[in-house]
């Protein structure tokens, strides 16, 4: 049955003040909850036109060029048709073809029932570059009836050095697979940003003795960068490279000696936030890197925890810059819920849950928590850090998660 013309009439409705109506809409193409690397996450927020992401009216997706070793990243954009029907054929079209090429439907066809185009960088460009891809309805040459934006961000490696921390003889359940599985998917979650994290083998066994409880790093007053995380990671930094620990267990303690036992997954500092936090006195000073207790077999927790993290260490806050529990505190939108960023890096009870889009993901340490994975690529005026993907790559190629 037709969609009845009248509803496209904004006289029909005096009440309201003009609209905007879409007839489809470009959504992430998952097939499963987790990230993948080869169905994109859009920027879908708002409709201010961005003259830095080509002005395409509706969301951006994210795709990974090629550096030379690694091929461009494929990702497949599905087509949701909020007023065509069914039988309406679409033809995508990819304003240049010389950075984005169509691999499927071919060009010029129609697409195919499941509604879902794949595209794939043609080149790495000097710098994060864009372009448009169209629908045309009915034929190749019909009218554009939706858009979304592609940019394609250069490849950027990061160099991960693995440690497992023994602590006062006791050491993690984790071994190199460990890493080795976290950081392939939380590659997943990084690629449409253009960033790629590299484990450099061998994952080093080491060992700390005098801290405060076996096989534990106990973080006090919420200070994450405190006495005994500096310790670790002040004695086991290699230069050149980012620096990971896995750890037994996180314990954390508030201003009364409550403690929570793995209350945290997990901590990352940037090399500015370390040089804010020099030696004084017994605190030998904070290092760059991050730390998590050991994942237990949550490998999509952990993953995109190590993600999180390593979004502090490369000077992404929280979203919108977020922190705090009371009004103004934690942002709650289906945007924040849905970033790698939210405060967490997951979503607990409240709203938003599987509104994000994610499906029902219960990782097996906290049922009923959810997990967002998305990075902002838009430019909005009023959020801070809005353009995650700039901020991030700006610190990697500053340096900001190599050792001071
Ligand atoms: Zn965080």
């Amino acid at each position: 049955m037709p969609f009845p013309l009248h509803l496209f009439n904004p006289q029909n409705f005096p009440k309201l003040t003009a609209r905007r109506v879409t007839l489809v809409r470009f959504v992430r193409a998952v097939t499963d909850v987790f990230s993948q690397s080869d169905a994109a996450d859009p920027d879908d927020r708002g409709f201010n036109l961005d003259g830095a992401v080509v002005n395409a009216h509706g969301p951006v997706f994210g795709l990974c060029g090629p550096d030379g070793t690694n091929p461009a990243q494929q990702t497949r954009i599905r087509v949701m048709r909020d007023r065509l029907e069914p039988t309406v054929q679409l033809f995508p079209e990819i304003a240049d073809t010389g950075l984005v090429s169509l691999v499927s439907p071919a060009t010029g066809a129609p697409l195919g029932p499941d509604d879902i185009v794949t595209v794939r960088a043609a080149r790495a460009p000097g710098a994060d570059t864009s372009t448009v891809l169209k629908l045309h309805a009915g034929s190749a040459t019909g009218p554009v009836v939706g858009e979304c934006a592609l940019r394609v961000h250069p490849l950027l490696t990061i160099p991960i050095k693995g440690h497992l921390i023994t602590i006062n003889g006791t050491a993690p359940s984790s071994d190199t697979q460990t890493f080795q599985d976290c950081i392939r998917e939380a590659n997943k979650i990084m690629v449409p940003v253009g960033v790629k994290f590299d484990l450099q083998l061998p994952v080093l066994e080491e060992s700390i003795v005098g801290l405060r409880k076996a096989n534990t790093l106990t973080l006090t007053n919420t200070n994450h960068w405190d006495e005994e995380l500096a310790k670790i990671m002040r004695q086991f930094a290699q230069p050149g490279v980012l620096n990971a620990y896995i750890v037994g267990h996180i314990d954390d303690t508030d201003g009364n000696g409550n403690v929570t036992v793995d209350g945290v997954l997990g901590v990352g500092i940037s090399s500015d936030f370390a040089r804010s936090n020099p030696a004084n006195g017994n605190y030998v000073g904070a290092q760059v890197g991050f730390i998590m207790h050991d994942p237990n077999g949550a490998l999509e927790e952990f993953s995109s925890t190590l993600a999180h993290e390593v979004g502090h260490v490369l000077r992404l806050e929280h979203y919108n810059n977020r922190n705090g529990t009371g009004p103004g505190g934690v942002q709650r939108n289906n945007w924040a819920g849905r970033n790698l960023m939210f405060n967490g890096a997951r979503l607990r009870g409240g709203p938003p849950r599987d509104q994000v889009g994610y499906g029902v993901f219960t990782p097996p340490s906290n049922p009923g928590v959810q997990a967002g994975f998305f990075l902002g690529i838009k430019t909005l005026a009023r959020l801070q850090q809005s353009n995650q993907a700039q901020v991030l790559r700006t610190a990697i190629n500053d340096g900001t998660y190599l050792p001071i």
